[in-house]
């Protein structure tokens, strides 16, 4: 095993000891195993190197949590980059072949281009060297509309964002003739900058056709569709549904810069035949039914927020609201009655896409009424540690 590989898995061994000597930190176990469990795969240094750079800088949504392993000796992922530099700068050329990536992995940009000895850039990316050709699937970018079908068929959009695209034309020849010329074809889709997940290889699974897409002026144009599907169907690919929901976001940002009519016209051409289907990864927090039964019983019937009536009843005849967490389970709020409340579907809806301090603040003073007139002291102590900084 490389020294440089050695150092980060003992970093992180000793990440998890630490935490659970510290129940203080407990809460961030799970995100520390998920990481190591990533890790884990990386054999080799240069590749280890390109993880962690991702890292660097400090402003990882994660980094402030882990000041704490620094000030007790053991390094956080903000500074394992330049640690691999420093001390192991020989193996940093170090990264590994085709065979050694992993379906379902994510991968760097730059790991992807050091491994086939390919491009760093573009959707096609042809490798004389390791006899190769890289598909790229942006799911971020409008541009591109490359949907996964239900029988497992990718409908890859070829080369070219201008004009009408044609098959002879550089790589979409290359994958065309693919097969045939024993050039190895390989996938990888992205839904957020700098991150691919390894689809591993694929291959032509019928005639490629024409489609009619906008292209980057917003030209409607032909477009080729190379229907692709996986070598290997055994390993399913699980994407993070994080990934996915933030990539729709990127994808909504784009389409707004249009005006109303550039964006009518677009919808009208545009048509899913098969709604595309995903294998997605959630993390389920489990709530406590009675927690969430009582709260809605506190509320009688009356909407936590606005005051008004639940608006419907449900089957049972009773008033509908939902239960809420107002420092959610995400952000590592408690499941308890003293951050509980019951709200109309409305403004739950609400809450949830427009995230304002004031709702938070009107939230937690209704808790706080319910428990004093409960005269409930033990969890009036706790709402003021939970909601006082
Ligand atoms: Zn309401
Ligand atoms: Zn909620």
């Amino acid at each position: 095993m490389d020294r440089g590989v050695k150092f980060v898995l003992d970093n992180f061994d000793k990440t998890l000891d630490f935490i659970n000597n510290h129940p203080e930190y407990e809460k961030y176990k799970k995100r520390v195993q998920i990481e190591y469990s990533r890790i884990k795969y990386i054999k080799y240094t240069g590749n280890m190197y390109e993880h962690f750079l991702k890292f660097k800088g400090g402003n990882h949504k994660y980094a402030e949590d882990f000041k704490f392993l620094e000030e007790n000796g053991i390094l956080s992922n903000e500074s394992l980059a330049d640690y691999l530099k420093d001390n192991y700068s020989d193996e940093m050329d170090h990264y590994c072949g085709i065979e050694d990536l992993r379906v379902g992995n994510v991968y760097s940009n730059s790991e992807i281009a050091n491994t086939f000895k390919c491009s760093n850039m573009g959707g096609m990316r042809r490798s004389k060297e390791t006899n190769s050709l890289v598909l790229i699937a942006k799911h971020n970018n409008p541009l591109y509309d490359d949907q996964w079908t239900d029988d497992g068929i990718l409908n890859y959009t070829g080369m070219g964002t201008e004009n009408d695209q044609s098959i002879s034309y550089a790589q979409n020849k290359t994958l065309t003739i693919a097969k045939r010329e024993g050039i190895k074809v390989y996938l990888f889709e992205s839904y957020k900058d700098n991150e691919y997940y390894y689809d591993g290889e694929v291959e032509l699974a019928g005639t490629p056709y024409q489609s009619e897409e906008a292209d980057i002026n917003g030209v409607i144009r032909k477009v080729i569709k190379f229907p692709l599907k996986r070598l290997d169907q055994s390993k399913s690919l699980i994407i993070d549904i994080e990934d996915i929901e933030k990539s729709e976001n990127e994808k909504l940002k784009e389409v707004r810069k249009f005006n109303s009519n550039e964006i009518k016209s677009r919808a009208k051409i545009a048509e899913t035949e098969n709604v595309s289907t995903k294998e997605v990864k959630t993390i389920y927090r489990e709530r406590n039914q009675y927690i969430a039964e009582y709260t809605k019983e506190r509320a009688n019937g009356i909407c936590d927020l606005c005051g008004k009536e639940a608006p419907f009843k449900d089957k049972n005849g009773r008033p509908y609201l939902e239960s809420h967490h107002v420092i959610t389970l995400a952000e590592n709020g408690p499941d308890a009655i003293y951050n509980t409340v019951a709200i109309c579907p409305n403004c739950h809806r609400r809450i949830h896409v427009l995230h304002q301090k004031e709702d938070v603040e009107r939230l937690s003073k209704v808790i706080m009424n319910y428990l004093l007139s409960d005269e409930d002291k033990e969890n009036i102590k706790k709402w003021e540690e939970l909601f006082k900084n």
